[in-house]
């Protein structure tokens, strides 16, 4: 008994065995929500490393940027600072020879538009300019740049000079931002060496007796330098750029350089920030406007002096005797290098500071679009793979589906063919062996004979027709019809068949229909088909209605021609299939109607072929009615000869 109940269940099993199709549709639905998790968290991970290395770049650039600007710069101030012999002397053969040197082999000479060198060694500053032509620090007028300063300049040089201690903050009051200035201080000579400038000077290191000034051409690096360094360090052919400014420390409103409109001016909009034009050790900036605000800067400035002159070291990190870009210039009367690389201090300190932003509005924006474009694009695939193994799995099925009922078909045509075949075959016995004898009978079986006979025309017309129209064969003629004459011809065409089941057709004509154009032929046929329908699933009220109306207007006119009927109407599951090659409605088969479920599938191609549609409104245990309707012709009616005669 087990074995049994085994085996019942492993056929069953057997019997459910899904199609490998089946298979693979399940795996997917299990594993396309698998797929999309983990590629929402891979996503995820991605823009989280994508942040990290955005961030590094962005931070790299800057520093870059800063390193190459301030670099500049530094190279420029070593270079042409000034010793205590070419101050004494207004020349000397080193400074230029590294003036030239410099000139030669720096990126940018054009950043600096002059050298000034002030001496506070007499009573009154003596100012002084380079002249590169004659190799002279020439004495000069006091520029408009130097001039807010110079009386302060004064008092603060001659209190150095004299060994008294400075008040904080008051070189740096109106000191125009596109000066560099760097102290003049008698070098001590090396132990055991009192040669070289120094010794020729013959002093001891001595306190600060003047200033070597740089004026800066800020509209060279406001339009030349600053430009080409963003390009260099920012930009990027495709959006991954940053909007990049450059905005004056103390006051973000003042606006140095801006790469694009929308480039940042505030440290919290920008993605980086980094200070630039810093400074270090003996080399002081000064800011514009002396306006008592405090500053790094300002710090820097009196902290120096402070130390050289034994003032006390202020608390915390203040930088000493170091320079900036870290290079001894060579010339004595520079001050040795205190040791100290402060890169915090730089990084604290700057004149100007340097703001990038992505293109993006932000990092987190540039990173939140990548991630959401992995995503769709993740999620557009895992679509597209499910879509495609949907649409494979419909369409396996409707092949199945289309080869079982062709299977169907030939097993229904086979079996269609047979009872006529059989039934004539057995009369024809009968009549040659004259087993029929009295007339009566004899016209019965010629009766039979001529019904069966017709069956299997019709059967071979169908499928004829079904082989043409699936080949894409197209309409034999394109002539316009009246629409009357042709439904009389339909109603003519299949009078046999309704007569024979006895049938009342009702016909109703509206006047005045316009032509159609069409293959008067094909849409004979297409009406007795549907004529024919209405004939076998009518029910026993025998009667059919035939309606043929216009609608529509202008360019959009029609003629609608409905058959309908009193039957059991479609049942709601045939519905959707019943204009399927042959789809055969479950009824039909089992009340054993004769037919091969090709008649409304040729209807609907044949109306198609027309530009036309066909519809059916049915409700069960009422009826149905079918409506073909078809565009009217655009010639009038009275041009042409109907082709169809009743
Ligand atoms: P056939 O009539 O040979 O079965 P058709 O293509 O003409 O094939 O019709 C397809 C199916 O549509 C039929 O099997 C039947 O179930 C249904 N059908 C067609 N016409 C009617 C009608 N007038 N009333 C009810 N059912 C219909």
């Amino acid at each position: 008994m087990l074995r049994g109940f085994l085996r019942v269940t492993l056929r069953a099993v057997r019997l459910r065995r899904p199609s490998p199709l089946t298979l693979v549709t399940v795996a997917l639905l299990v594993l396309v929500p698998t797929l999309a998790v983990q590629h929402y968290r891979w996503a995820g991970q991605v823009s989280e490393a994508d942040r990290d290395r955005m961030q590094t770049h962005v931070r790299n650039a800057a520093m870059q940027f800063r390193e190459a600007l301030d670099g500049e710069i530094a190279r420029a101030v070593i270079n042409l600072q000034v010793g205590a012999a070419t101050a004494r002397d207004g020349f000397s053969d080193r400074y230029t020879d590294r003036y030239d040197a410099w000139l030669a082999t720096s990126g940018h000479p054009q950043i600096v538009a002059n050298v000034f060198l002030i001496d506070a060694a007499g009573a009154e500053l003596q100012l002084r300019c380079w002249n590169q032509t004659t190799h002279v620090f020439e004495p000069f007028d006091w520029p408009e740049v130097l001039q807010p300063s110079r009386a302060q300049l004064q008092l603060e040089l001659t209190a150095l000079r004299d060994g008294r201690p400075i008040q904080r903050r008051i070189a740096a009051a109106s000191v125009d931002e596109s000066l560099v200035m760097a102290p003049l201080r008698p070098l001590p000579p090396p132990p055991g060496d009192r040669g070289r400038d120094a010794g020729q000077q013959g002093a001891e290191q001595g306190p600060v007796f003047g200033l070597t000034v740089l004026q800066l051409d800020l509209g060279y690096i406001r339009t030349q330098l600053l430009p080409e360094l963003a390009q260099r360090y920012f930009m990027a052919p495709d959006d991954d750029g940053y909007r990049v400014a450059v905005t004056s420390a103390s006051d973000p409103g003042t606006v140095i350089y801006r790469s694009d409109a929308d480039a940042p001016l505030e440290p919290a909009a920008a993605d980086a920030a980094e200070p630039l034009f810093g400074m270090r050790g003996d080399v002081f900036f000064f800011s514009r406007g002396g306006n008592g605000r405090g500053g790094g800067r300002r710090t820097v400035v009196v902290d120096m002096f402070r130390n050289r002159n034994g003032d006390g070291r202020p608390g915390g990190r203040g930088p000493q005797g170091g320079q900036l870009g870290g290079q001894q210039g060579g010339e004595p009367g520079l001050d040795q290098p205190g040791g100290r690389n402060d890169r915090q201090f730089d990084r604290d300190f700057g004149r100007w500071l340097l703001l990038a932003q992505h293109r993006s509005g932000s990092l987190e924006a540039a990173v939140t679009r990548a991630r959401n474009r992995n995503l769709g694009l993740g999620f557009g695939m895992l679509l597209l793979l499910s879509f495609s193994v949907g649409t494979l799995a419909l369409s396996s099925r409707r092949a199945q589906r289309l080869a079982q009922q062709q299977m169907e078909f030939v097993a229904g045509v086979s079996h269609e063919l047979r009872t006529p075949i059989a039934v004539i075959q057995s009369a024809a016995e009968n009549l040659s062996q004259g087993v029929v004898g009295s007339p009566d009978r004899v016209k019965r079986y010629g009766e039979a004979i001529g019904t069966e006979a017709r069956r299997l025309g019709e059967m071979v017309e169908h499928v004829m027709q079904y082989s043409g129209l699936e080949s894409g064969r197209g309409l034999a003629t394109q002539a316009p019809l009246a629409p009357a004459a042709l439904v009389d011809e339909a109603i003519a065409e299949a009078t046999p068949v309704v007569a024979a089941a006895g049938v009342r057709i009702e016909r109703v004509v509206a006047d005045e229909l316009p032509a159609v154009l069409g293959d008067a032929a094909a849409l004979r046929s297409a009406m007795h088909n549907l004529v024919a329908n209405a004939v076998k699933y009518g029910g026993d009220d025998r009667w059919v209605g035939i309606r043929v109306e216009g609608a529509g207007d202008g360019r959009k006119r029609e003629v609608r021609i409905t058959v309908e009927d009193h039957g059991g109407g479609v049942p709601a599951e045939d519905l959707p299939h019943i204009f399927e090659p042959f789809y055969r409605g479950a009824e039909a088969i089992g009340r054993q109607v004769h037919g091969n479920g090709l008649g409304l599938s040729i209807v609907k191609r044949i109306v198609s072929a027309h530009g036309g549609t066909i519809s059916v409104s049915t409700r069960a245990g009422e009826g149905s009615a079918f409506t073909i309707a078809l565009p009217a012709a655009d010639s009038p009616l009275s041009h042409w000869q109907p082709a169809v005669s009743s």
